[in-house]
């Protein structure tokens, strides 16, 4: 199969979540089962800091724009790290070239629906002239979401009947703007209908996906499954309910080339789970002195990382942070994340007044995301709703013993600890009993009691997360199943 992923992040050319982790290793895990795979993504200027050779290529192309304004692109061409998957940009500086991907301090972009509205036709046209026929396109997030449809109109000339799946990673993030927006689909008015583009009389990227792709694919099965109920289905869940078993969910997988505490780059000491206990506290040590945290073994470490954003679980970590510095419990915090400036001024006000406890780096940091993971006692993701999570996986693998809140791809992928999954030897975390400070406050509790009082048990969980498998392989073998189901069914339904 040649499959296309459009995307707008993709590790390493440029991140803000786990959409770039997805999108720079999937598509090679999919390759290297035999598939023609590539990326089509924006040429934001993180491109360039990637450490990637990135070359022109003799593709350029023109789309008009409202008003008989005409915009250019060319297309710059790389691969992903691992060597077998072409990654073509989308290069207009214009619209492309900003410190940030999506906004800044001051919000969203205001042109956002200009700037990804010109991605997802210069995408379109980029397929047509590279030549080779797509038998599946899979778009990611409301950024590529419209590209179904436009195809689906006629748009660019590509087959109008050429499969698709919209992979949802968060569907909070819509891309909704006003109907001012769709005249720069460059489509006839009477496009704008109710079964594709219009909603309430705007625009919703990601709804026009949802209706237009021929199948529909989230990040974790009980997120494919919460997304239809009024809870979690952000405005949508009655369309998500409408199209049955054409929503489905597949857990991410990660790098376990990056990610594994064996031959991580960024730590200072490598472990695995023969050689953990030495390895962490080593790391720890280290960690408490880059972060200016008084050097101590025994303080239990409690490491976070992420996005600042309420979605994270802010609103119950902060009142247990404050509670265990207000009592003086002996705890750190390892802290790294940005976003929500409120958030960040708490979390500077507690480090500035709390030096010996707490520890917040608010910017964004790959190698230090690392170093916390590896140097972590307990890690925290106590997420209002988690599509499929990162960072727990990741906790897991480098023995960093996670509490989450049984949602989305937490509750698929840690098991709560109780006196069943003890003895069976399948608890490797800890869930919150419900969605309130003082159950994430308990959690606490329980875990450290077990990690300094109950210590075979610790080793154990720590163990069976240790050796869980991961990696993409899996998963990638259900993308692939799913993508000739798709083409088949399209066939079908074709003929
Ligand atoms: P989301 O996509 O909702 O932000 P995920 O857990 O799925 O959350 O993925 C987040 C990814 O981004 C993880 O790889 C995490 O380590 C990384 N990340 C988030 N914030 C930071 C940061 N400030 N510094 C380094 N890495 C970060």
């Amino acid at each position: 199969m040649n499959i296309v992923y459009l995307t707008t992040e993709s590790v390493p050319f440029a991140k803000t979540g786990g959409l770039a982790d997805v999108c720079g290793t999937l598509p090679s895990v999919v390759a290297s089962a035999g598939h023609q795979c590539s990326v089509i993504m924006p040429a934001f200027d993180s491109i360039r800091r990637a450490g990637i050779p990135i070359e022109r290529t003799d593709i350029s192309f023109a789309i008009d724009m409202p008003g008989d304004r005409i915009v250019g692109g060319r297309v710059l061409k790389s691969t992903l790290p691992a060597g077998n998957v072409p990654v073509y940009f989308i290069d207009q500086p214009m619209y492309y070239s900003r410190p940030y991907l999506y906004g800044d301090k001051h919000g969203d972009y205001r042109d956002n629906a200009e700037r990804f509205i010109f991605y997802s036709r210069a995408a379109i046209e980029v397929m047509k002239r590279l030549g080779k026929r797509v038998d599946l396109i899979q778009c990611n997030d409301w950024q590529s979401a419209i590209v179904p449809a436009l195809i689906q109109s006629g748009c660019g000339g590509l087959p109008v009947d050429t499969p698709t799946v919209l992979s949802i990673h968060n569907l909070a993030y819509q891309g909704s703007f006003s109907a001012e927006a769709f005249p720069l689909t460059g489509l006839p008015w009477d496009e704008f209908r109710s079964e594709s583009f219009e909603f309430y009389g705007g625009m919703n990227f990601l709804k026009t996906g949802i209706v237009s792709a021929d199948h529909v694919c989230t990040v974790s099965p009980t997120y494919a499954r919460e997304i239809k109920t009024p809870v979690h289905g952000c405005g949508l869940d009655p369309i998500l309910r409408s199209l049955g078993d054409r929503v489905s969910g597949i857990i991410n997988g990660i790098d376990t080339e990056i990610w594994n505490p064996a031959k991580d780059v960024h730590v200072v000491r490598n472990y695995d789970v023969e050689t953990w206990e030495s390895g962490k506290l080593e790391n720890k040590l280290s960690l408490q002195a880059e972060m200016g945290l008084p050097s101590d073994p025994d303080v239990p470490l409690i490491g976070l990382v992420g996005r600042l954003a309420e979605q994270k679980g802010w609103d119950l970590i902060l009142p247990v942070m404050r509670e265990h510095l207000r009592e003086g419990r002996p705890t750190q915090w390892a802290v790294l994340g940005s976003g929500d400036p409120v958030i960040e001024s708490e979390l500077q006000w507690l480090k500035e007044e709390h030096p010996d406890q707490i520890a917040a780096h608010i910017g964004f940091s790959d190698p230090l995301a690392h170093r916390i993971e590896a140097s972590s006692d307990l890690f925290l993701m106590p997420s209002r709703y988690e599509p499929c999570g990162l960072n727990q996986l990741y906790s897991l693998r480098y023995g960093t013993v996670c509490i989450v809140t049984a949602t989305g791809g937490l509750a698929d992928t840690i098991v709560d600890t109780t006196e069943e999954t003890i003895n069976n030897g399948t608890a490797t975390g800890f869930h919150l009993r419900s969605y309130d400070a003082a159950s994430l406050d308990r959690a606490i509790g329980d875990a450290l009691r077990l990690r300094f009082h109950e210590k075979e048990i610790w080793k154990k969980i720590v163990n069976q997360g240790m050796t869980r498998d991961w990696s993409w392989r899996k998963s990638a073998f259900q993308y692939i199943d799913l993508y000739a189901r798709t083409i088949s069914l399209k066939r079908r339904v074709g003929k």
